[in-house]
This record gives C-alpha cells, sequence and structure tokens, in this order.
C-alpha cells in the first residue's frame, strides 16, 4: 500500500501549478491540485489574458481614427463597456473549463478550497487532510496596496476588469506594468487618465530611453503623467471621489485603480510553521531548483518572486517536474528572457539594458532608432517607433534588444531566439531585411551613437 495519498499535491491551479501537475501525472504519479478561487490563476482569469483582451478593444480607437486618411469615411462608434466585459468573461470561462478538462484528462485530482500546510507530506483542505510525497507551492501572488486615508474607496487589477460600468475618469496609481497597461486600455476606450507615479517616469527597472519613449507617448495620448507624486488621500465627492496627492494638487474621479505591485500570497499557507523560509517581502526562498528549506517541498511562480512572469512560472514548473519526477536535475536559467507591455504603443525587450550592459560588460555599442512607421506617414498619427541594440565592444555579442511601437512583442519574440543563441552585431547585420516593416530596421542599423563625452577635469585654481 501506498504510503502517501499522493506523489504530488500542488498548492495552486494557476499556470505554473497547471503546467506542473499534469505534466507530473503523465509521468504516471498521482497528482491534485488544490485551488481556491478559479482554475486558471490569474493569468487567464485576471490577468494577462483579460488584460490583452482589452488592450484589443482599446486598440480600435486608433483604427477608427487612422482610417480616414486612407480613404474611409469618419465613423466614431459608439463604444459598449457591457458587452465588451460580458464577451471577454465568456473567453476567460472557455479557458477555465480548457484548464479544468487538461488536468482532468491527464489524471489530476481537483481539490477545491484552501491549502494549509500540515507537515513536510500533509495539507489539509478545509479540515481534510491529504498527504503527498512532494508538495508544490504556486500560490501566486495578490494586489498589494499601500494605507492611505480612504484606500476602500480604491480598486485594483482585479476588480477592474468586473466594472460594471465603464469610469469616464480613472486615476491610476503606480508606474509598473499593470498600471501603464490600464493606462492605455482606459484611454484608447475613451477615459480621461491620470497616472499618479513617484518615479520622473512610469517602468523602473526598463531601459531609459524606452521609458522616456513610452512616456513622451502616453503623454501625446492625452494620459496625464503626475510624475513624482503620491496620493495624500481619496475623498468622497458628489459624483466618484477627490484624489488629494502630496504636491496639492486635487484630481476628481470616478474610479481610482491601485496597480502598486503585487505580494506574495503565503499568508496562512502554514509555511513558516512547516519550516519553510520566506523573505522580508515574503516570497518563499528556494534554491535553483526550486526547492525549499524543507526537502519534500518546492515552490514555483510568483510566490516565490523571482520574476513574476507566466512563461516563466511555466518554465519553472517544466523544471521542477524533470527534476523531481525525471531524474534530471533541471535549473531554470533567467538570463535573456523576453518581456512586453502592453501599453499604447506596446514595448518589448529581451536581454540587459544600456545602464545593465554598462555594469556588467564595461564598452559598449549603442544603436538607436527613432522614426515614424509607414502606415503614420498617411495616418498622421504622431508616434515614434523606437529600437535600440547593445552589444559588447568586445565579443560583439547583442547583449540587449528594445523596442517600442507597433508589434513589439510579436517582433522581439523572433529576436529573442537569436539573442539566446548568442548572436553578434554581424549576424544581425548579415540578415536580410523584410521590406517594407518595421522590425527591418532591427537589421539595418549601422551608426554607433557616439560614446558620451567625459566631463573635463576642472582647471586648477589660479593661485
Ligand atoms: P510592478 O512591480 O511592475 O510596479 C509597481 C509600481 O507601483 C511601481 O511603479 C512602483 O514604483 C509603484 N509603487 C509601489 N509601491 C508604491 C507606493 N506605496 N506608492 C506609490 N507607488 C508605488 O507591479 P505591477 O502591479 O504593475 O505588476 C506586478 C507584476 O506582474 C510585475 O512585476 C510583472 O512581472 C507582472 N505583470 C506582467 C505583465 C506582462 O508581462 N505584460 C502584465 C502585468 C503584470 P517604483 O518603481 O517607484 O518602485
Amino acid at each position: 500500500m501506498a504510503a502517501y495519498d499522493y506523489d504530488l499535491v500542488t498548492i495552486g491551479a494557476g499556470s505554473g501549478g497547471v503546467r506542473a501537475s499534469r505534466l507530473t501525472a503523465q509521468t504516471g504519479a498521482r497528482v491534485a491540485v488544490v485551488e481556491n478561487s478559479r482554475v486558471g490563476g490569474t493569468c487567464v482569469i485576471r490577468g494577462c489574458i483579460p488584460k490583452k483582451l482589452l488592450a484589443y478593444a482599446a486598440h480600435f480607437q486608433d483604427d477608427f481614427e487612422d482610417a480616414f486618411w486612407f480613404g474611409w469615411e469618419k465613423a466614431q462608434p459608439a463604444f459598449d463597456w457591457s458587452r465588451l466585459i460580458a464577451n471577454k468573461d465568456r473567453e476567460i470561462d472557455r479557458l477555465n473549463g480548457i484548464y479544468i478538462k487538461l488536468l482532468r484528462d491527464s489524471g489530476v485530482t481537483i481539490v477545491e478550497g484552501t491549502a494549509r500546510l500540515v507537515d513536510p507530506h500533509t495539507v489539509e483542505v478545509d479540515g481534510r487532510r491529504l498527504t503527498a510525497k512532494h508538495i508544490l507551492i504556486a500560490a501566486g501572488a495578490w494586489p498589494e496596496i499601500p494605507t492611505v486615508p480612504w484606500i476602500e474607496r480604491a480598486i485594483t487589477s482585479n476588480e477592474a476588469f468586473d466594472l460594471k460600468t465603464q469610469p469616464k475618469r480613472v486615476v491610476i496609481v503606480g508606474g509598473g506594468y499593470i498600471a501603464v497597461e490600464f493606462a492605455g486600455i482606459f484611454r484608447g476606450l475613451g477615459s480621461a487618465v491620470s497616472l499618479v507615479i513617484r518615479a520622473d517616469s512610469p517602468l523602473r527597472g526598463f531601459d531609459e530611453d524606452i521609458r522616456a519613449g513610452l512616456a513622451d507617448e502616453m503623454t501625446k495620448r492625452g494620459i496625464a503623467i503626475k510624475a513624482k507624486s503620491q496620493v495624500r488621500s481619496i475623498e468622497a465627492a458628489t459624483q466618484g471621489v477627490t484624489v488629494r496627492l502630496d504636491t496639492g494638487e486635487t484630481i476628481a474621479a470616478d474610479q481610482i485603480l491601485y496597480a502598486t505591485g503585487r505580494k506574495p500570497r503565503t499568508q496562512g499557507l502554514g509555511l513558516e510553521a512547516a519550516g519553510i523560509k520566506l523573505d522580508p517581502v515574503g516570497a518563499v526562498v528556494v534554491d535553483s531548483y526550486s526547492r525549499t528549506a524543507v526537502e519534500s517541498i518546492y515552490a514555483i511562480g510568483d510566490v516565490t518572486n523571482r520574476l513574476n512572469l507566466t512563461p516563466v512560472a511555466l518554465a519553472e514548473g517544466m523544471a521542477f517536474v524533470a527534476t523531481v519526477f525525471g531524474g534530471r536535475p533541471t535549473a531554470f536559467d533567467y538570463a535573456n528572457v523576453p518581456t512586453a507591455v502592453f501599453s499604447h504603443p506596446q514595448i518589448s525587450c529581451v536581454g540587459l539594458t544600456e545602464a545593465q550592459a554598462k555594469a556588467s560588460h564595461g564598452a559598449i555599442d549603442v544603436y538607436v532608432a527613432r522614426f515614424k512607421p509607414l502606415k503614420h506617414t498617411l495616418s498622421c498619427r504622431d508616434e515614434l517607433t523606437l529600437m535600440k541594440l547593445i552589444v559588447d565592444r568586445a565579443t560583439d555579442r547583442v547583449l540587449g534588444c528594445h523596442m517600442m511601437g507597433m508589434d513589439a512583442a510579436e517582433i522581439v519574440q523572433g529576436l529573442a531566439v537569436a539573442i539566446t543563441a548568442g548572436a553578434t552585431k554581424r549576424d544581425f547585420d548579415r540578415t536580410i531585411g523584410i521590406h517594407p516593416t518595421a522590425a527591418e530596421e532591427f537589421v539595418t542599423m549601422r551608426t554607433k551613437r557616439p560614446d558620451p563625452v567625459a566631463p573635463t577635469p576642472a582647471a586648477p585654481a589660479k593661485v
């Protein structure tokens, strides 16, 4: 008789948990996954997928405007928020069903409820105990909002997807992925948007040229960026709220959305009592094989706060299965993970920023192109595309590739293959472009940006 009920119990049926559970079950192991919300997790239910659908909706505004210059009569069709949300919900229900079916077809038992660790081999779910040889924590992360007077009047991205009506005036707090994506969505759908950021420009950690370029484009689209500002209070108004900033400015809004980061969902899981170490933000501490301080327990995805992206959680899940159930210890390599922000316009990148490359490699060459894409020569849209390559001067290897503009994510995904394979600038140069595209610019950049001139030392003072 088996010593445990299962070979694996996974806590959390998000992208990482589902992938790891399914692949483990396919090895013939007995697997259960515990979920207290909907199967699919953040990405499918309240993240990447609904966000991208809303971003598509927002882009139609550009298409209607641009069409005139291509000969179409001017049209301003009415927009129906509730139809968009209902259609989005239908698609999310469909995907949720597919995820449940994938798990069941692989032989994974789905246990509904909230899990709590009892010991290194036991999970309790609403009073029921499940024992397992291995436990995988894939509980994800949850929006984190600061304490501000009347913060309960604010919503997070979780609620933004289910609003009954479209807020016509929105204040968004934060300058990360979620904040800039929702700013583009609401602005594209016709709302007045203010973005309150505590830094100079949005998207800390991204390449500085891209950050500045995106701030310019967002401003051109009418998004009011309130830089170096923080919310002091959210006061009730006759209609909506009045948001008071520490600069003294007040903004009237129908809705205030906080996108100030996400916190690993480790509270209440009984992790510390079971001997699992958490870092200061509450993330599960793991080694390069995703193993926690307890030998039988592993953790993957946002709950470990390594690189919080769906494809990374999937890759960590696959590495876990190879390590524990495949006899092939596999550590995921975090270098060169491409990413995109579905802002308006999109940005996408792979590899190092200019500042990172300078710090790690010293001498680098930088190639930058800023241009109006062909489509906008006719549409008259005042929007620039920005492309940037960062090259190691010593080896000629391309260290970083960054883009802001139409289809940036689709373009950079292909370039990520080249960067992962170690492509040099010479490889880019000998690649033939596809004409006429924006992407061809990446293989035709020939002029290095001149090195910044070192400051001249001050002349010695005359005595
Ligand atoms: P991020 O960590 O990307 O950004 C948080 C933002 O909130 C930063 O601008 C930060 O400012 C600001 N902030 C934090 N605390 C405060 C505060 N107390 N007051 C004011 N501003 C504050 O978080 P997100 O919530 O946008 O996204 C969470 C994660 O989800 C991301 O890290 C990303 O990995 C993932 N994600 C990925 C997407 C994609 O792949 N397209 C889309 C959406 C999310 P500062 O920079 O000054 O610290």
